[in-house]
């Protein structure tokens, strides 16, 4: 994967550098024949696994050490079946408007080109993934991937039929992204022993929220994708 040295680039000038390269991606992309699904492409989304998240970041999150070796297990097998793999990053300028300083809630965290901001360095990034950067501009809210027009670039095409979430936090960007990407009708499950809660505590009123928007996780799973990322699925 290709670190992007040029971290003022605008949102624009991204999506149009890596479409070009998703082009060759979609060509050598794995079909699944599930029921609905046939002829379908499946997409894994791994949000936000970067150094603030972890503990010596900005915003640690509880047992985040613990997501890496079985994290790393899902992205090889999504790698060997051809999977779409899509890495986000939290991506903020300095006067981002979540930051405390700033009027928001938060401690300054994954600020552009910082150690804080990059991804965790055992994280394992196969060659062919993609990177969305997001909450990049300074008044939006700094939660959902979507944010950069690569995402539905992505994800909102009708090659992809079934997406796979996985990463931190639960109740902000795993949530936001789940969310959106239902909105657009697509199939989304939320890889529960793959996700971290800031709040382990309240997790489950986050978990209430995406079964009523339809967001599935894990354990219910269908038959049909049981194996598709096999490691994690046992
Ligand atoms: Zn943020």
């Amino acid at each position: 994967m290709q670190e992007n040295s040029n971290s003022t680039m605008g949102y624009k000038e991204h999506a149009v550098k890596d479409v070009e390269n998703l082009k060759s991606n979609i060509r050598g992309a794995t079909r699944i024949h599930g029921a609905g699904q046939s002829d379908k492409k499946i997409a894994f989304v791994i949000v936000d696994v970067q150094n603030d998240f972890f503990s010596g970041g900005a915003l640690p999150v509880p047992e985040a050490e613990t997501l890496i070796e079985p994290l790393n297990a899902a992205i090889k097998n999504a790698e060997q079946s051809g999977h779409l793999i899509i890495f986000t990053q939290d991506w903020h300028p300095v006067n981002h408007s979540s930051f405390e300083e700033n009027g928001g809630d938060w401690k300054p965290h994954c600020i552009q080109g910082t150690n804080g901001a990059a991804l965790h360095s055992r994280l394992y990034c196969p060659s062919g993934a993609k990177i969305v950067r997001f909450g990049v501009e300074p008044e939006m809210d700094g939660y959902s991937p979507f944010e950069n027009p690569l995402m539905d670039q992505l994800i909102d095409t009708p090659e992809v039929g079934l997406v796979y979430v996985a990463g931190i936090a639960l109740e902000y960007c795993i949530f936001a992204t789940c969310k959106q990407i239902r909105d657009r009708n697509k199939e989304v499950v939320a890889l529960e022993s793959l996700i971290r809660a800031a709040s382990p505590d309240k997790a489950n009123e986050t978990w209430s929220k995406s079964d009523n928007l339809s967001i599935k996780r894990l354990p219910n799973l269908p038959e049909e994708h049981k194996g598709v990322l096999g490691v994690i699925a046992q």
